[in-house]
């Protein structure tokens, strides 16, 4: 049974850029360091596999959420981002992912525009529409029989025997074990994995559908990109030719004009032949980033486990992660064997003072015109 307190795809499975990315933002020779040799390679194989999984749960339950099966592209800005690409290309090219550093010539023909100075084709990654993708998860769950409770938001639980009892709601539930996949919008009374957390804001604005004549000249192999920037863009097409084009910040008080605004000049100077830019939606989240970017289980009590810590790597890792926590619910996977350790949370230092200064940070840097 699952309990959602508020609908489906309210968290950041709804609100992010639909980027199906290969690993995390760590390096993968730095997986062993952070993780030891075993937990290492293990959680590299499961999260460089990660977007196979997604394609393969898609097909196998027919859901409806555009994929987009064309590789992603990590676009280098300047020289840094060049060193970056390269060595990413060499650490997966050691493991023989289809990954390969582009020259500035080939991005610029793949992306259909030339600032960037080089990119990284992953062919392992892609795109989806991630709300309809966590509501198809949720659709083929029903389907082979779990029960969803929506507006359920669980506000209490209490170990009674060998079982829990969640008060959610208005009822209540007893179980065995509890999963505590709430991330970094938990509400729950397992804040542990949230708090250890430090909130990003990300925003996202969608063009209405370009015209046939940019289409084919952006993006014409739909890839999904972002940047190698700190303050980092993303954009790619949806399935009916909008440009979803997003970065770092929060769509609220003065963050809206000064985003809005900077969005439609960083467009232009990525896309000079774009003309005038209009938006027709806009939304924004929250993703949670652990200290050392790679996500968590955490045991919190007596068969309670948290998954959480995606870094804004969540489409893959939580469909893979997901799987890992219910195989060793029902004994298939020995801890030992998990690809991540069960760990206690972390205690961040003032998570809200960082929290202010990447909100208040981003809208200074969009403000004085970061890409301009
Ligand atoms: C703007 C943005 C862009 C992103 N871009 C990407 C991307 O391109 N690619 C990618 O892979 N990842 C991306 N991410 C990260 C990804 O969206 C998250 O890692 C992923 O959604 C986490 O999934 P989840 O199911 O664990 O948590 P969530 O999707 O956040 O869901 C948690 C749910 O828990 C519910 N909840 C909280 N408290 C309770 C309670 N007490 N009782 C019941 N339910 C409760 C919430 O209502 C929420 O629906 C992005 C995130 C954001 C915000």
């Amino acid at each position: 049974m699952a309990l959602e307190a508020v609908e489906i795809g309210f968290g950041g499975a709804g609100r992010n850029v639909g980027l199906v990315n290969a690993g995390m933002w760590v390096m993968p020779r730095e997986f062993p360091k952070a993780l030891g040799a075993d937990y290492g390679e293990r959680a590299l194989a499961l999260l460089g596999g990660a977007p196979a999984v997604v394609w393969d749960t898609i097909e196998k339950h027919q859901i409806d959420c555009d994929p987009v099966h064309n590789g992603t592209l990590h676009c280098a800005v300047g020289a840094a981002g060049v060193a970056e690409i390269a060595e990413r290309a060499r650490q997966w090219g050691e493991r023989g992912a289809p990954v390969r550093a582009l020259s500035a010539e080939e991005t610029a023909k793949r992306v259909g525009s030339n600032v960037f100075a080089g990119s990284l084709l992953d062919m392992r990654a892609g795109t989806i529409q991630p709300l309809a993708y966590a509501r198809g998860l949720a659709r083929a769950a029903i389907a082979a029989g779990a029960a969803i409770h929506t507006q359920a938001p669980v506000r209490a639980a209490k170990r009674t025997g060998a079982k829990w009892m969640l008060q959610a709601g208005e009822g209540s539930v007893v179980a065995d074990w509890v999963v505590v996949a709430t991330d970094a919008y938990d509400a729950s009374p397992w804040p542990q994995g949230r708090r250890e957390q430090i909130l990003l804001p990300y925003f996202n604005f969608a063009t209405p559908p370009l015209s046939a004549d940019l289409q084919a000249s952006i993006l014409p192999a739909r890839e999904g990109c972002w940047d190698t920037k700190a303050i980092l863009s993303s954009f790619r097409f949806d399935r009916a030719g909008r440009m979803v084009f997003g970065s770092i910040g929060a769509l609220r008080g003065t963050g809206l004009a000064v985003h809005r605004s900077w969005a439609k000049r960083a467009l232009k100077k990525i896309f000079p032949r774009i003309g005038a830019i209009t938006f027709e939606s806009q939304w924004y989240g929250m993703i949670g980033m652990t200290n050392n970017a790679l996500p968590r289980f955490h045991r919190l009590a007596e068969n309670v486990i948290a998954v959480c810590g995606y870094n804004g790597r969540g489409i893959g890792p939580g469909t893979v992660c997901g799987r890992v926590v219910a195989d060793h619910i029902l004994g298939r996977i020995a801890e030992q064997d998990m690809p991540l350790p069960l760990t206690e949370p972390d205690t961040p230092a003032l998570p809200a003072v960082r929290e202010a200064y990447y909100e208040v940070g981003a809208q200074l840097a969009h403000a004085a015109g970061a890409w301009l």
